[in-house]
């Protein structure tokens, strides 16, 4: 198969193993940002390839497993409200808020619908005049703009029953937060390649330099990954902390100019809450005013919203890099994917899922 059988060639995956084990000469530990790239790196089983001396940690790049879980328990609120549809991704549906789920809410009479578009959402809206369509906008640069097409076309439809419930985040201030904190172990990263397809990595740079952190924007095949860290181990090992691309067959520095001007117009940034880490300065996107009448949070306001993690679950260490999955006491036990305490064993981009499934 033409552009996917390249990557995933055995022969070229062991001379970037044996690349590794010869480039490796120190203990380093390196995070990849997207849980797209950690179910790649169990399912073809790159963790066991590379060098002991090489910790792969596993990043926050798994928009389910970050989005606040005070915003699900908002959103199952808001779905339960009779006069509205609520759509979703799918993979929303099982992540445990702090009574229940998505999927509970809906067995028990919520109207909650699976798009697998925001335009799915405004299309519904056209369809159900008489109903309060509420899209659940999760997700990171590569699904905003998308998001903010939903929102232009159904203000240019006139649509006075559509709005939407806001949580998309962004990459680069959660990699700033991750470097910042006194008890990181990151020395380097895996940026997500589609991430930066949309957004573009110029403000990587100065990230690198201030960390002293290099950043290898990768993609997401096993070679891709090999690649990447075979770039990143040189520059550990040659303390350089360069930003470079992997993904140059779709990833520019700038970025894609119509989607970022796209996301400018309708979004703005806002300090965000993100699930088992915490707040982080100007790390999401919240309505501009011109577009705030379609924003579900003031159109339902919701009292008493209390939430409250389980003690059990360690998703916060997880995905800052602090904890592998199968280093939770939960995990496997209290904690499986038929039965979740947290979003990472739920997500299908979750390293608490993927180390389930692909048992490690
Ligand atoms: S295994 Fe389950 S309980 Fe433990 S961190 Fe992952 S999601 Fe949370």
């Amino acid at each position: 198969m033409k552009y996917l059988d390249e990557y995933r060639d055995r022969r070229a995956a062991e001379r970037y193993a044996k690349l590794l084990q010869a480039l490796t000469r120190h203990p380093w530990t390196v995070m990849e940002v997207c849980g797209g790239q950690t179910h790649a790196i169990v399912r073809f089983g790159i963790d066991q390839l590379i060098p002991a001396q090489l910790s792969l940690v596993h990043g926050p790049g798994c928009p389910v497993c970050v989005t606040p879980l005070e915003l699900i328990d908002r959103a199952i609120a808001v779905s339960r409200r009779p006069e509205v549809v609520f759509c979703s991704f799918g993979d929303m549906l099982r992540v445990p808020g702090s009574r229940g789920s998505l999927l509970e809410a809906r067995a028990q009479g919520a109207d909650i619908r699976i798009v697998y578009s925001p335009l799915d959402a405004v299309a519904l809206a056209r369809q159900l005049p008489d109903r309060q369509v509420v899209f659940f906008a999760v997700g990171f640069e590569t699904t905003a703009p998308m998001t903010a097409m939903a929102a232009k076309q159904a203000q240019t439809l006139g649509l006075a029953n559509f709005s939407m419930l806001v949580a998309h985040v962004l990459v680069p201030p959660a990699m700033e937060a991750i470097l910042s904190s006194p008890s990181n172990k990151v020395q380097g990263f895996l940026a997500a390649g589609h991430v930066c397809t949309v957004a573009g990595f110029a403000e990587y740079g100065p990230l690198a330099a201030k960390y002293k952190a290099p950043i290898v924007v990768t993609g997401f095949e096993p070679l891709d990954i090999f690649q990447g860290l075979a770039m990143l181990v040189r520059q550990l090992e040659r303390g350089t902390c360069a930003v470079q691309n992997q993904y140059a067959r779709s990833a520019r520095a700038s970025g894609n100019q119509a989607a970022i001007a796209l996301v400018r117009e309708v979004f703005e940034p806002c300090d965000r809450q993100w699930r088992g880490i915490g707040p982080i300065a100007e790390s999401g996107l919240r309505l501009r005013a011109a577009y705030a009448s379609m924003d579900a949070e003031q159109r339902f306001q919701v009292e008493g919203v209390v939430a409250a993690e389980p003690k059990e679950c360690l998703a916060g260490e997880v995905l800052r890099g602090l904890r592998k999955p199968h280093q939770c006491p939960a995990f496997g036990t209290l904690c499986t994917p038929d039965n979740p305490l947290g979003a990472p064993m739920v997500s299908s981009e979750g390293a608490c899922a993927a180390y389930h499934r692909y048992h490690r």
